[in-house]
């Protein structure tokens, strides 16, 4: 048995055993999907440093600038497919193990893969709000032929995300780290673990004493000290053999 299996196999059994068990993913997790996460720098994020463009000073100070990568973002985003990877956190939600997911992504694709109790950490592409008057549109729905895109009121429409500089949704902080300190295991995938509070989430799990499974090709801050196993391969690869495990033993 190489390494990897042994941690596959150790992962399916804290799984079979858990009582409750819950998701944290990251951009990692969708880039099987053609999405590229923001570190590495990948596609899009060569043109665009998120560090400028993902944050709320910027869209402030020149929204139609920051409409221009946002334009470029919901096109991928809109044509993206879930992976292997999100299928199979939907296939352990409905197994009845995994019991909600808490994304940073903001791509929709969990639910478009099947998954039910998805927590958006960071919000969602999927709508866009009025700065004036707070109406609420589907972006599919909005033309980006002149950006920035405006209401029918004529205020300036942002995507209903969380920009850096930005706080998270109460409802979603309270319900992400209410799941944190009630369950007995936490996947963690494809996440980077730099980006706070999101980066606590693992934390407050494993002070509770829940189990962390970090999943994710590199290593990260939680790989020395929160994961208890870390297994070193894609959210597409790693998910599929941990749910194959479960049905073997
Ligand atoms: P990140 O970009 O900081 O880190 C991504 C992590 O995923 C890295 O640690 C990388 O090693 C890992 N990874 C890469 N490919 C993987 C794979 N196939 N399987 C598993 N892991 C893989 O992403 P983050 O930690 O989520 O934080 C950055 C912020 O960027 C988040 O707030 C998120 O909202 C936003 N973001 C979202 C999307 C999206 O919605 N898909 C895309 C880019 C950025
Ligand atoms: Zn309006």
């Amino acid at each position: 048995m190489t390494q990897m299996d042994k941690k596959i196999t150790d992962t399916a059994r804290i799984i079979k055993n858990s009582k409750k068990m819950c998701a944290l993913t990251g951009a990692g997790i969708s880039a099987e999907s053609g999405i590229d996460p923001f570190r590495g720098k990948n596609g899009i994020w060569n043109r665009y440093d998120p560090e400028e463009y993902a944050h709320i000073d910027s869209f402030m100070r020149n929204p139609g600038k920051v409409w221009v990568m946002l334009k470029e973002l919901l096109a991928v985003i809109n044509s993206a497919e879930p992976n292997l990877g999100h299928k199979s956190l939907a296939r352990l939600e409905e197994m009845g193990f995994l019991k909600s997911i808490i994304t940073q992504n903001v791509d929709g694709l969990h639910q478009a893969g099947g998954s039910k109790k998805v927590i958006e950490f960071h919000g969602s592409n999927a709508f866009v709000l009025c700065m004036e008057c707070g109406k609420k549109y589907n972006s599919k729905e909005i033309s980006c032929e002149t950006l920035p895109p405006k209401c029918a009121c004529g205020g300036i429409l942002r995507p209903d995300v969380v920009f850096f500089g930005e706080q998270i949704p109460p409802k979603a902080l309270s319900e992400s780290f209410s799941e944190a300190r009630s369950c007995d295991v936490m996947l963690v995938i494809g996440t980077s673990a730099l980006v706070t509070p999101a980066a606590d989430i693992p934390v407050a799990a494993k002070e509770n004493g829940a189990k962390i499974i970090e999943i994710n090709p590199e290593r990260t801050p939680l790989s020395i000290d929160i994961a208890d196993i870390t297994i070193e391969a894609s959210a597409g690869r790693a998910l599929p053999a941990i749910i194959e495990a479960i049905e073997r033993t």
